[in-house]
């Protein structure tokens, strides 16, 4: 499914602004929310652009004295990546399929050669931390990248999942996100 046909259209002010997530620095559980971004750009399978923006929940923390804000990626987006996580599947089954980077590149997505390189050491990165992650709880490590994401984000929510995601295959960035001159964050 599409991931812009499951955002909620809450706006702020509306019932629900008390909702999940709980805030990733402190773990307090009432967030408000606190406008949208829009994530754009998305590579899409023969050289289309998507051309509609993802609206991004923001929140804002209500725990004195944190007040972070942060956001929730809609289904199928993840954190720093313009591919979704279910072309990535069909990306990596391609791959598996023995066809090249080169012939995918020039012929399934009409994308630079360098881009599809960079979703293939992702894929690959991405593995050798779902099968460690699976590992940590106790989850059966399958083979496939899909099947391995199914069964590693199995205990999280979505927005559990990419929070692990971004730390782990982002540490530079990640490194950032405490620090409030970075990011934004602001106090209440
Ligand atoms: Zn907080």
């Amino acid at each position: 499914m599409s991931p812009w046909n499951k955002i909620s259209t809450n706006s702020t002010g509306s019932k629900g602004n008390h909702s999940h997530p709980r805030c990733p620095l402190c773990g307090f559980k009432r967030c408000w929310k606190h406008g949208k971004y829009t994530r754009k750009g998305f590579h899409r399978p023969n050289a289309e652009l998507l051309g509609t923006p993802i609206p991004v929940q923001r929140y804002l923390c209500l725990g004195p004295p944190c007040g972070a804000t942060f956001s929730e990626l809609p289904e199928d987006v993840l954190p720093y990546c313009r591919f979704f996580l279910s072309d990535l599947f069909s990306l990596s089954d391609t791959l598996t399929e023995g066809w090249s980077a080169y012939w995918i590149a020039k012929h399934q997505w009409g994308l630079s050669l360098r881009i599809i390189l960079r979703a293939e050491l992702l894929i690959r990165k991405a593995t050798l931390w779902l099968e460690s992650l699976c590992r940590e709880t106790g989850a059966k490590v399958e083979t496939g990248f899909q099947m391995l994401v199914d069964a590693a984000r199995k205990p999280f929510s979505w927005f559990g999942f990419t929070r692990r995601w971004f730390h782990s295959l982002y540490p530079c960035r990640a490194g950032n996100i405490f620090n409030p001159h970075n990011l934004g964050i602001k106090r209440i």
